[in-house]
């Protein structure tokens, strides 16, 4: 398995440092608001990632956290905490933003067939290991106090840039034009923050009563679980020159050892080649494209068609295309699964499981991986391919058989005259916006044993 390393900049064969199971640590959600279609790409791609080293024979311990704390309106240690700004809009305790938006991460990680991490680990959780990891860097020499908190000194570590790849910049010490208050030097970062006494999340600390700062919040969980080593950190590209940064420096001044052997970031998502933003109003949920009629799935299969480190460019015509995609690959497998002939092919299965085991261990190449299926799929019909595809499904999550298996129920069902006339009653209704009779017909439907499900182009009807 080749893996791309950011800290090394090439592309090098990944093996477990116990030989047998991947650690990794994932960079969770800022669970403050619904998660865009942007970070659902990083979970996808960590999912992918994970699935790909099993197929190829590893274990998996994997982490996720959560931050519901510590995270500032700005990555470099300014503004309010996004928690506690979101808490105090919605008249809520911080902890019940944070319980309701953790649940909606999960719930559209389970859409998106993304796996729930070994270990899910909200920061708040971690505040004793937090300031244990900050007392050690003091005691190391590497903190210093200001009045409103604990910092770190990042010119004291030499190996700074060794992540980005950056130089070091002009401004980068003290009397530089950026805002750098009492700070020494520009890289210098937050490890404690002092908090105002109407801060709604606030613990004792040697240091004065506050929170931590957001980047030691991932150093403290994953060296909690995962000792000083581990073996692959992965989060989106905006990570590299800040937060991921960062997190190798306090580690690395307390422990002197590497924190992990990878370091793996994916590109982010723009939408009609723009940055995803409030103010272009253009930050899509996944939710939100379930309402347009698009299974999240489709989602899914967008995205493996964009290796993880290229942009993707998302656009309604090219969800589209991706859901036709999607859909059209089940009815090929269906076509499979139930033909009553079995072609004879000339395939070698071996050689197709091996290409596909080589484009996945390339980086992770599943747009390579997708083309393949589709190159299988046109064959046949034969249940060989078939069981195949369906094996590499481990992989890419995408729920064929389930899809499958619904598709042939569908066709095998026969809808009532009755149920089909209220279903359009219930269309007509919806189209005059008359919601509440709409609602009542589906209703009727239910109690006739069927279930209406609204789509892209109208509606599809099942049988409960
Ligand atoms: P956040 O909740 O902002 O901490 O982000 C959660 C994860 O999503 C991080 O790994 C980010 O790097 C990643 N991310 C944020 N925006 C995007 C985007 N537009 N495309 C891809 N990944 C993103
Ligand atoms: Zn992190």
């Amino acid at each position: 398995m080749k893996l791309f390393n950011t800290l090394t900049r090439k592309k090098e064969v990944f093996t477990p440092l116990d030989g047998s199971t991947a650690r990794i640590y994932t960079c969770g959600p800022t669970v403050y608001g619904t998660p865009s279609i942007g970070n659902m790409r990083a979970y996808i791609f960590t999912d992918i990632l994970k699935k790909s080293l099993e197929y190829i024979g590893f274990d998996i311990n994997d982490i996720i956290n959560t931050t519901d704390v510590g995270h500032l309106q700005s990555d470099a240690d300014e503004g309010e905490d996004k928690i506690e700004v979101a808490a105090r809009k919605a008249n809520l305790d911080p902890m019940q933003i944070a319980k309701q938006y953790t649940d909606e991460f999960l719930r559209d990680c389970a859409k998106l067939n993304i796996r729930h991490p070994k270990i899910l680990a909200p920061a708040s959780k971690y505040v004793p290991q937090m300031i244990e990891h900050v007392s050690g860097l003091e005691k190391k020499g590497f903190t210093y106090q200001i009045s409103d908190g604990v910092y770190f000194d990042a010119s004291l570590f030499p190996k700074y840039y060794e992540l980005s790849g950056k130089k070091e910049q002009k401004g980068d010490k003290a009397g530089a034009r950026i805002k750098m208050g009492e700070k020494k030097n520009q890289n210098d970062f937050a490890l404690w923050k002092i908090t105002k006494p109407t801060a709604l999340q606030k613990w004792d600390s040697p240091w004065g009563v506050g929170c931590p700062g957001w980047h030691i919040e991932c150093s403290a969980i994953a060296r909690h679980h995962f000792g000083d080593t581990f073996d692959i950190h992965t989060g989106g590209i905006d990570h590299i020159p800040i937060h991921h940064t960062n997190e190798i420096a306090q580690t690395q001044a307390l422990t002197n050892k590497p924190v992990a052997q990878f370091w793996i970031h994916n590109e982010f998502v723009k939408v009609d080649g723009k940055k995803m933003s409030k103010s272009l109003g253009n930050v899509y949920t996944i939710p939100q494209l379930e309402e347009m009629g698009f299974n999240p799935l489709a989602y899914r299969y967008f995205a493996l068609g964009t290796h993880y480190r290229t942009i993707i460019n998302f656009t309604f015509e090219a969800l589209k295309g991706a859901q036709t995609g999607y859909d059209n690959l089940v009815r090929e497998l269906v076509r499979h699964k139930t033909s009553l002939i079995n072609a004879l092919i000339a395939i070698d299965f071996d050689e197709y499981r091996k290409r596909f085991h080589d484009a996945i261990s390339d980086d992770l190449n599943t747009p390579r991986a997708l083309a393949l299926v589709w190159e299988l799929v046109k064959n046949g019909p034969n249940k060989e391919i078939y069981d195949l595809i369906i094996e590499f499904d481990s992989v890419l999550s995408l729920s064929l058989e389930e899809a499958i298996n619904k598709e042939i129920a569908k066709s095998n069902v026969k809808i009532p005259s009755l149920v089909t006339k209220i279903a359009n009653a219930r269309m007509d209704a919806k189209k005059a916006k008359d919601f509440k009779t709409a609602d009542k017909l589906r209703e009727e439907i239910k109690t006739l044993g069927y279930e209406i499900i609204d789509t892209k182009d109208g509606y599809e009807i099942t049988k409960i």
